[in-house]
């Protein structure tokens, strides 16, 4: 609750004053010298030579404005995802987006629904807003559609999905996010987070995309920071129905996004080979960290993503905890313990070969260890 008048010095909005204090300045350590960092669900291979050379090539006009009309990114993204370009918004990362949409559409006391360890800006914007969150438990990380469906009340106004999800990388079909939102009122906003959606098949992209250009309430958000490398850059999109993009166009500043990010991401978009070729090498990374760390013993969640979830149900004396201890011992920094119902895992992005050798080694010489009793 907001502090009392009495206390003379400007006070927040009840939302914000009752939100969790900002924790301490801890500074993750970015690549410095032999550290392998592997806890953002970055892409190790970086971005296309292509978006590299057009971010160099902003260095020139530094003193103009970036245009606020977002065209020629707009036009690029319409272009190669065969989109209309009038359902189009760019934002400073997809997170800006996703933020956009709660102080479009979220206000205080609406309930918003999420699933259980989403995306944290989801919940940090919806409680900005004053909204109440509920988050749906998954199954074994995986949304249910049914169980999400439940949790649908009279107040609901937003329902947020990631699809790949996080954080085990699982996917719901394109028929299942149809079944989710033939469930939904129709004055209930479907919010599709595809941060992830270009490593999955293609089909996933265009059922979705379908199924925003068939109705009223579906929107998805995209990023440039995972498959396309450019996270340092801040770069996201949304494709949504004409009358949300309106809603979003009024509240957003006119330059959100930069002039470097815009040039980068027209260049990343159109490198349509670096992008498929990346999602080829992503793949068979995964494929490969699966085999060696399951023959070791240890549970891998089948992801679709450049990250994926390990756990040690039914090893006594192994647990996740311990195993990014044993990690960050050896210069490795994984992701973030997750906890789901009573199970506890660890999420670790795909490297390049030598990080993931990194991973593979160390994480099988933790499982030979003498277990202690
Ligand atoms: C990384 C990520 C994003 C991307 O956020 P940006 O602001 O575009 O960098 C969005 N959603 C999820 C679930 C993510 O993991």
């Amino acid at each position: 609750m907001s502090q009392a008048p009495e206390h003379k010095r400007p006070f927040p909005r009840s939302a914000v004053a009752s939100m969790p204090p900002p924790k301490p300045g801890k500074v993750t350590p970015q690549g410095s010298a032999g550290l392998i960092r592997l806890s953002h669900n970055e892409s190790c291979y970086g971005p296309s030579p292509k978006a590299v050379a057009a971010y160099r090539s902003v260095a020139d006009i530094l003193h103009r404005y970036p245009d606020g009309s977002q065209y020629e990114l707009r036009r690029s993204l319409a272009e190669v995802h065969k989109l209309d370009i009038g359902g189009i918004i760019c934002g400073n990362g997809s997170e800006e987006l996703l933020g956009l949409l709660m102080r479009g559409y979220l206000g205080e006391a609406d309930e918003l629904l999420l699933t259980e360890n989403h995306f944290i800006m989801c919940s940090i914007s919806g409680r900005a807003q004053g909204a109440n969150i509920t988050q749906a438990p998954t199954d074994d990380y995986r949304i249910n559609v049914a169980v999400l469906l439940e949790r649908i009340s009279a107040g609901t106004r937003m329902v947020i999905i990631a699809n790949p999800n996080v954080p085990a990388g699982t996917c719901l079909t394109g028929e299942e996010i149809e079944e989710l939102h033939n469930g939904l009122p129709a004055d209930v906003l479907l919010v599709i987070d595809g941060a992830y959606m270009e490593y999955a098949a293609p089909a996933l992209a265009a059922d979705c995309i379908d199924l925003i250009d068939g109705s009223e309430n579906v929107v998805m958000t995209r990023t440039f920071s995972k498959i396309y490398g450019l996270a340092g850059l801040r770069i996201g999109w949304a494709y949504c129905p004409t009358h949300v993009v309106e809603v979003l166009q009024r509240i957003r500043s006119p330059f959100n996004a930069n002039a470097a990010a815009f040039a980068a991401a027209c260049a990343a978009v159109r490198d349509v080979e670096y992008t498929r070729s990346i999602r080829e090498k992503n793949a068979n990374s995964l494929r490969r960290i699966s085999v060696a760390l399951r023959a070791s013993g240890i549970h891998v969640i089948p992801s679709m993503t450049n990250f994926y979830l390990i756990g040690f149900a039914g090893r006594e004396q192994k647990n996740a905890a311990a195993a990014a201890d044993y990690l960050r011992a050896r210069n490795i920094l994984p992701g973030p313990l997750i906890r789901s119902g009573k199970q506890e895992t660890l999420r670790i992005s795909v490297g390049n070969d030598t990080e993931n050798d990194a991973v593979i080694t160390a994480l099988t010489e933790y499982m030979k260890q003498p277990e202690l009793g």
